[in-house]
């Protein structure tokens, strides 16, 4: 099955105000045009009013880096999936960041996942395993949890809307991507199983998995090139635009 390939990136805990305008104006013009990729930037939730601003009439998609479960309360700090409507189309949901350091875990992702449906929100749910699980010859066993538990009742109406990021953790801004094949392994014979027994067969093929883990322009072409992998969640290398420009090049 042909899947639109999708790159992201995520800008983390970077850009103020105006880094985040002037980032988007360089970023424009560079992937305009470009109609056979689905080119997504998720920058911090106050910078998501000037993304809208400056992306108007732009085919450059914006998503969130997480959200509340809840719809509104005293949960001081927090940004609830109502409350992104009308500024990001996408949520990301379960980094490995907000799970190793903010106390996520699959319950908690799983009840974002629903929440952010329940809006209207498009989902990249992030899966991927530790150093030491992979060491343990865990990966699957553990990407495998992740996936199901994170996506518990969720209809197949709704995971049209879902886009799936494998991200190892070992591989999150070390330098250190996955080798192609290896990532291509786990998207193939690990993720997407699972996703056409949730779904079936054709719904669970429609969704993209990505590959998130120091991709960068010298390497995201071979990543790309695998079956199974249908784009990348970035973090460095989104915040350059150049790069981030050649890494969706590197998608079509
Ligand atoms: C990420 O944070 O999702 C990520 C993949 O980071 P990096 O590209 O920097 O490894």
């Amino acid at each position: 099955m042909h899947r639109k390939p999708m790159v992201a990136g995520n800008w983390k805990m970077n850009k103020s105000i105006n880094e985040t305008r002037d980032l988007l104006k360089e970023i424009k013009p560079l992937v305009e045009g470009i109609e056979d990729v689905t080119v997504v930037v998720c920058p911090p939730f106050v910078g998501l009013a000037i993304a809208k601003q400056e992306l108007e009439g732009s085919q450059v998609h914006i998503g969130a880096q997480n959200m509340h479960w809840e719809n509104s309360g005293a949960y001081t700090g927090e940004v609830s999936a109502g409350m992104l409507e009308g500024l990001a189309e996408y949520v990301i949901i379960g980094h490995s960041e907000r799970r190793a350091l903010f106390g996520e875990t699959d319950e908690t992702v799983n009840k974002k996942v629903l929440a952010a449906f329940g809006h209207g929100l498009k989902v990249i749910m992030c899966v991927g395993e530790t150093l030491d699980e992979n060491q343990a010859g865990k990966t699957a066993e553990v990407v495998s949890r992740q996936v199901k538990e994170g996506l518990k009742s969720v209809s197949v109406d709704q995971a049209r809307g879902l886009t799936i990021a494998y991200e190892p953790v070992w591989a999150i801004g070390t330098g250190l991507a996955a080798t192609p094949e290896g990532a291509n392994d786990v998207h193939k014979k690990v993720i997407r199983p699972i996703l056409r027994e949730l779904f079936g067969r054709e719904p669970g093929d429609a969704i993209l998995i990505l590959y998130g883990g120091s991709v960068n322009d010298k390497n995201a072409r071979e990543l790309f090139s695998q079956s199974d992998i249908d784009g990348g969640l970035i973090g460095g290398a989104s915040l350059k635009a150049a790069s981030f420009a050649a890494i969706v090049q590197a998608a079509r």
